[in-house]
Formats: C-alpha cells, sequence, structure tokens
C-alpha cells in the first residue's frame, strides 16, 4: 500500500515537471546561435528521406541549395572550417591523421586531441569567450582542446555512446542559466547519419532511419526550445561536414603496386587520401614550401603516374582550386582517390577480404569536394535569418563570419566573408 503511494507521488511530481508544463520561459536571451552538425548529412537526404523537423526547419527559414564542403571532404578539417572560417590548409587540422612534431594527431588518439598545438587559427566558441560572451559545447571537433589560452565554458570530452537526446536535454538545461552565466554560442553534434552512411551506403534504408533519428532529436530540441517559447528567437545554424558516396568494396587499388615503400619516411592512409612523405631523413616541417625536390621524390612521383582510378600530386601542384597547399604538414606528396574507389595497402587489404562482405556496398567521403556526393548541408533559423528563402551554394568558410554578425562578435582573420551571406540575414 505504502509503495502506490510513493509511486502515486512520484507520477504526480513527473507531471509537473514535465518540459511542456512547467518550464519557465527564458524572457532575456541575448542574440544565440546553436551550431547543430549532422555528421555525414548529405544535401539531397532533405528530399530523398524526408525527415519531418528538419524540411520544416529548411522550409520556414535560409537553405542553401547546398554548401560546398572543404577540401579533404573529412569529418576533422571541414568541422574546423566551418568553426573558424579558414581553409584546411590554414587551420592546421588537414586531415583526420595529421603528421607533425615527430607524431601523429588521429581520432583515436585522445591526448593529442586535447593538445593545443594542433588547433591553429579561432574557433566561434573561442572569439566568443574572448568578447565576454559565453560557450556551451555538446561536441564538436576541437571543444575538447584549449585553444589560443581559452575553452569553452561548458564542454564534453567526446564518447559517441552518450544518446543524442541527452546531448539535447543538457544543452537545454544550459539555457535555463541566469542570463550572466548563460551561453551565447551552442554546439551539438550527431554521428548517427554519418556511420549509417559508411556501414550500408548513402542509399540504404539503415541511412534513411538514421536520418529520421536524428530528425527526433531535432524535434526534442524544438519541443524544448518551445517550451521556454524562444523556438523562434534562437538561431538555428544546422550543418554538416561533407556528404557520402557509395563505394563498391571490389573498387580497390592496392597502392603496393604503384609504391616501394623504402623509400618513404611515412605513409598516413585512409582509404581516400594518402599523404606520402618521401625519405630524407628530415622532420616533416623541413618539407615546408619545398617543389622541386630530388631524389625520392621524383622516384616515387614516377611509380605512382601510370596509377588508375588515383590521382597523386606533388604539394606545389595540387589544384588551387582545393586550397590545400600552404601548410607546413600536408605531405610532398598527396594522393586523392576517384569517387567510389579506395586505396588500401596490401596488408591492409588481405585483412579486410577476410572481414568485408565484397558483395555489400557500403559509403565514403573524403573525395574532390567538387562531387555532388561530397555535397554538404545549410539551414539557418532563428530572429536573425529571413524567411523561407533558398540560398545558392556557398563554401563552409563563410559560417564563421555569419555567426560572428549574429552575435555581434568581431570575427578573428579568417577565409570567409560576410559578404557572401549577409543577404540571408534580416
Ligand atoms: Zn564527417
Amino acid at each position: 500500500m505504502k509503495k502506490y503511494r510513493i509511486l502515486f507521488f512520484f507520477s504526480i511530481t513527473l507531471f509537473f515537471v514535465s518540459p511542456a508544463d512547467g518550464q519557465k520561459p527564458v524572457s532575456d536571451l541575448k542574440s544565440t546561435v546553436m551550431l547543430i552538425s549532422i555528421d555525414g548529412f548529405r544535401y539531397d537526404y532533405f528530399e530523398k528521406f524526408q525527415p519531418p523537423t528538419l524540411n520544416k526547419l529548411a522550409r520556414e527559414g535560409v537553405r542553401a541549395r547546398w554548401m560546398i564542403p572543404s577540401f579533404p571532404t573529412k569529418t576533422f578539417p571541414n568541422h574546423y572550417t566551418i568553426a573558424t572560417g579558414l581553409y584546411p590548409e590554414n587551420h592546421g587540422i588537414i586531415e583526420n591523421n595529421i603528421w607533425d612534431f615527430g607524431t601523429t594527431f588521429t581520432l583515436g588518439k585522445r591526448e593529442e586531441l586535447q593538445k593545443s598545438r594542433w588547433w591553429l587559427g579561432e574557433p566561434i566558441w573561442v572569439t566568443a569567450e574572448k568578447q565576454n560572451q559565453r560557450a556551451g559545447a555538446f561536441f564538436f571537433p576541437g571543444t575538447e582542446a584549449e585553444i589560443a589560452g581559452l575553452r569553452p565554458t561548458f564542454w564534453k570530452q567526446y564518447d559517441g555512446k552518450i544518446p543524442n537526446n541527452e546531448r539535447v536535454d543538457t544543452v537545454l538545461g544550459w539555457l535555463d542559466l541566469p542570463a550572466a552565466q548563460r551561453p551565447t554560442i551552442y554546439t551539438l553534434y550527431f554521428s548517427d547519419v554519418d556511420d549509417a552512411g559508411h556501414g550500408f551506403s548513402p542509399d540504404s534504408e539503415e541511412t534513411k532511419q538514421a536520418v529520421l533519428t536524428v530528425d527526433a532529436n531535432m524535434k526534442r530540441l524544438m519541443d524544448g526550445l518551445k517550451a521556454r517559447r524562444i523556438d523562434k528567437k534562437v538561431n538555428l545554424v544546422i550543418v554538416s561536414d561533407h556528404g557520402m558516396a557509395a563505394v563498391d568494396q571490389r573498387n580497390a587499388v592496392v597502392m603496393d603496386d604503384y609504391l616501394d615503400y623504402n623509400q618513404t619516411e611515412r605513409v598516413l592512409m585512409t582509404g581516400e587520401i594518402w599523404q606520402i612523405f618521401p625519405k630524407i631523413g628530415a622532420p616533416p616541417t623541413a618539407y615546408a614550401g619545398s617543389s622541386d625536390m630530388s631524389g625520392p621524390e621524383n622516384e616515387i612521383m614516377a611509380g605512382l603516374k601510370s596509377i588508375q582510378h588515383v590521382t597523386c600530386w606533388r604539394k606545389s601542384e595540387i589544384p588551387e582550386r582545393l586550397h590545400y597547399r600552404v601548410s607546413p604538414r600536408i605531405s610532398p606528396i598527396v594522393c586523392s582517390a576517384d569517387e567510389g574507389w579506395f586505396m588500401t595497402s596490401r596488408e591492409r587489404y588481405e585483412a579486410q577480404k577476410k572481414r568485408v562482405d565484397f558483395n555489400k556496398i557500403r559509403g565514403a567521403h573524403g573525395y574532390d569536394n567538387q562531387l555532388a556526393s561530397m555535397r554538404a548541408i545549410f539551414v539557418g533559423h532563428g530572429l536573425a535569418f529571413k524567411k523561407r528563402k533558398m540560398t545558392k551554394p556557398f563554401e563552409n568558410i563563410h559560417v564563421y563570419e555569419l555567426m560572428c554578425k549574429i552575435l555581434g562578435l568581431r570575427p578573428a582573420k579568417n577565409d570567409g566573408s560576410i559578404e557572401r551571406l549577409k543577404g540571408m540575414l534580416r
């Protein structure tokens, strides 16, 4: 009997604290930006998978036909470009794997990800903190490291197992703080769509389900904002870092057939990008600006010339449109796979053959940023944005200045320009 009385008490309590009823409105909101990244959300998923909440936001606010990612179309370089307005060649995160300081930066090495030395430029959360605003980050590449001496006021160590709704609820909770402590810039990050795209291809039912899952998370966010009466005030900047291409597992280029590893100092490999450092017995920064090197570089380039479905460049010959030359971290030779193909080593390929179903189509990104399959998304929604507007495609370097403008912040030096996007603001 007593047990039931307690249960009754709890259900009454839960009833009263449910967001729709008990939520206090936020009445003193300053100009606020919520930067939401849906990793690997290709530009055509709106039409293809019809996510109801995201489509409603895209319809009501400003939507770019697509957003042009930076090269290479990988996760860390593009997130950090969106955050800083700098091309990867200028912000230092030139790939998901980087060689510098005599060591490697990789996504699995948390102790390196958290070191300031990799992260150049000034991300939006640092710009905000510097100018006496606060930032609250529930994941975004770079938010775990101190950059220019600062971190977001609130930040989280990345843990992909934390449910999306918990991320949403935590960010909503930050909005309930007193105005003096409340952030004006928030980040949210969802990986589901990218995970499904890699595992099952951009055309799969699994990817559709992942899009609908994240859409439900967005619904929860919007309901939370509505309960606080700020769903039309908060400026949502919904982006993705890149798209996704279908990859047939048989489309492998085994690089050992063209490259003699004895001539290399180091090779950083992903399926889509290979960074080749020829042997010269010097640290990688010694390669800066070098264009015509004798010895191993020429020999390696000669070997790579006949390769099919892969393009290899000397650093100095990387097409200008890719903005991928300046950084001393970029290797003297860069190889880029054609869409739908992947590079591998003999050793990796043999191991992969044992565990991969070659009849299954998977997904990948990291290719040329001009490809339609690599196109990303941009949606702006809220007080600062015009309504019901579709804009021309633009490069993701411009998002930083747009966020600065909305927040009333002086932007740090960057590669973007407010001139390009100011037409979408009221
Ligand atoms: Zn990504």
